[in-house]
């Protein structure tokens, strides 16, 4: 049953794909063919087949019956001959998971377009690419890494997968795009830009095939041979979704880097510091390229059968989101996209974004990722008080696992040797990981007792005590009350604090909407005065006693009172005026600041300089 899939942006002022899927040889009287509800590595049910549009098939003999059973299945009958079935997808998501056509480009998951043959799922079939009408996109390429048939690079044409998991693992960019190629141990990488923008090639591939580097280097291979990482920039985004030979990631233009300026002399050399933004995009590259062993090829049993018809649970993710994020800035300091201050800068918010939320103390770890479909991937206002990130969460534990690793065996073994030894027993020979493996294996590599450790760091809310861990290394930490709405925590001023701090003022302990300019409460949090006092998430500050209220001036408002004093705050429910007695409590010490002791013995530098220090042979930097 040979299966052909043709994909065309035909409608694009109506964001319609035409899609057509030719079964050239059917081997039974009837087929069910299905759309999946959701697309891996994002955890959410979306409901694919909402988007599919005015379906029919037919054969020579004319049009074919064809029911549908469920929200997403269909019962095609056929006749012996050769059938083929039309849709239209309506594609207006603009994210890495979903699709989007408009005049200016086409972008696609496979999840969101293809239709699934019951049975046929192992076997290869052919896509073909077809251009949109000549008045939309004469100029268009095609950025993708299915294998080509018979498609000229950047071209369209006939590629080929190796099944339905193949198919649906190669999103496509359709359009006018920068390509940014560049070479990691022999492979051949490329990086596509799509989306207005401007960018420092040079610097870009710089630091690219530092990363990709240093990852292939803690692995000890590249298990592939091809990769391509598909940006899509605009004005204001952030997200990423990982696949075996590329990744899709969605970026603010400004976080790209940015070329010198033309007044610049281009021999001297470039400024070497990121900014914040660029270290964010790097970060997420970085993520999605270290997904590429775990996740798509250290897979997690419970996720290995290929079912996309519903929710699938693991409590895993802690270890493939957490683990990643944790590798993610951790190989920007071992390949020297960033130095050590900026490391510890990532590493102190980590830890701010954990303590500020209250949810850690409800939800462990494990649950957070069983319950990712309904909890994480749902958050709503209460979020904050009632669950914890695997991903922040989880690279701390990943932090705190491979730090308790490097001191009780005297620096013989880390973390790194677990994820090879993942690699080795799982990447490699394609066994999913047992719920349990990872703990497992960690104590199996490192001959350590760990159990006490991922009892409390899975299956507990009890805070993980990172600052006896870092002290060996020779980092110093320390909580304090936060400064403000843009203080996230970081590196204390490069040298060792005083006493903490007494001055900040009282607090509400809410969380306001980023983008109004009213005071509108997102989210009241557990334990908090403005919560004591009755208000809610979605009620409007007006006034502090008497005073105009705004989303900029509330906090200061608020700092100003006398602790243990009592204000009126005026506020609007829906339309209603509502009058609240708040009495502001003390600021919680929930910001983290790392700094680099003094004085430190050579052994405790060299323990992190170990620690920091790129495994990958010298690259020539
Ligand atoms: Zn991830």
């Amino acid at each position: 049953m040979d299966l052909t899939y043709r994909v065309t942006p035909a409608e694009p002022q109506a964001h319609l794909f035409r899609v057509e899927l030719v079964i050239a040889r059917p081997s039974a009287d009837e087929v069910t063919l299905s759309m999946p509800a959701w697309i891996p590595g994002s955890y959410m049910v979306r409901d694919f087949a909402r988007n599919v549009l005015d379906i029919a098939a037919e054969d020579a003999g004319g049009p074919l019956p064809l029911e549908k059973r469920d929200k997403q299945t269909w019962a095609l009958t056929l006749r012996g001959g050769k059938a083929t079935l039309r849709y239209r997808v309506y594609a207006w998501d603009l994210s890495v998971r979903g699709a989007h056509l408009d005049t200016r480009h086409a972008y696609f998951n496979g999840a969101a377009v293809f239709l699934r043959v019951a049975g046929q799922e192992p076997h290869p079939c052919t896509v073909e690419l077809l251009p949109p009408p000549l008045d939309t996109g004469a100029d268009w390429q095609v950025a993708t890494s299915l294998r080509p048939l018979d498609a000229a690079p950047l071209g369209f044409g006939r590629y080929q997968a190796d099944g339905y998991e193949d198919l649906i693992d190669h999103p496509v960019e359709m359009g006018r795009f920068s390509l940014i190629p560049f070479s990691v141990l022999g492979v051949s990488h490329r990086m596509a830009i799509s989306g207005r923008h401007r960018c420092d090639e040079a610097r870009l591939r710089r630091d690219l095939t530092r990363i990709c580097t240093e990852q292939a280097a803690l692995f000890g291979e590249l298990p592939l041979d091809r990769y391509l990482f598909l940006v899509t920039a605009v004005g204001d985004g952030y997200g990423g979704l990982e696949h075996s030979y590329s990744t899709s990631l969605i970026c603010s233009r400004d976080d790209l880097s940015q070329p010198p300026a033309p007044s610049q002399n281009p021999s001297v050399p470039i400024a070497d510091k990121p900014s914040e933004g660029y270290r964010r995009f790097l970060g997420l590259c970085s993520h999605e390229y270290f997904h590429l062993w775990n996740v798509k090829r250290i897979r997690p049993q419970a996720l290995m059968d290929g079912d996309l018809s519903g929710e699938v649970h693991t409590r895993l993710l802690w270890a493939f989101e957490g683990i990643t994020s944790y590798y993610d800035d951790l190989t920007l300091v071992r390949s020297g996209c960033i130095d050590e201050a900026g490391y510890l800068e990532l590493l102190a918010q980590g830890i701010t974004r954990v303590l500020r939320t209250p949810g850690r103390l409800v939800q462990t770890l494990a649950e957070s990722s069983f319950d990712a479909w309904t909890k994480l991937y749902k958050a709503d206002e209460n979020a904050a008080n009632a669950i914890i990130s695997y991903y922040a969460k989880g690279a701390l534990v990943a932090l705190a696992l491979d730090l308790t690793i490097r001191h009780r065996t005297q620096g013989a073994k880390s973390l790194d040797d677990v994820m090879r030894a993942l690699w080795e027993h799982h990447g490699r020979t394609g066994i999913g990981v047992p719920e349990h493996g990872v703990e497992a294996l960690a104590v199996e590599v490192t001959g350590l007792n760990l159990d006490p450790f991922f009892s409390q760091a899975l299956d507990s809310t009890e805070d993980i005590d990172l600052a006896p861990l870092l002290v060996p290394m020779g980092i110093g930490m320390r909580l304090r009350p936060s400064r403000g709405p843009k203080d996230l925590g970081g590196l204390a001023n490069g040298k060792p604090p005083e006493s903490p701090e007494t001055s900040a003022g009282p607090v509400l302990g809410v969380r306001l909407q980023p983008q109004a300019s009213e005071a509108v409460i997102a989210t009241v949090l557990t334990g908090s005065a403005a919560l004591a006092a009755g208000l809610a998430a979605g009620d409007v500050v007006i006034a502090v006693d008497d005073i105009r209220a705004t989303r900029d001036n509330l906090d200061g408002l608020i700092a100003r009172v006398q602790p243990g004093t009592e204000v009126r705050v005026h506020a609007f429910r829906r339309d209603e005026l509502l009058t609240f007695a708040v009495c502001p409590l003390p600021p919680p010490a929930d910001t983290c600041e790392l700094y680099l002791l003094e004085h430190v013995p050579p052994e405790t530098a060299a323990r992190r300089a170990a620690w920091l220090a790129s495994a990958a042979p010298d690259t020539g930097r």
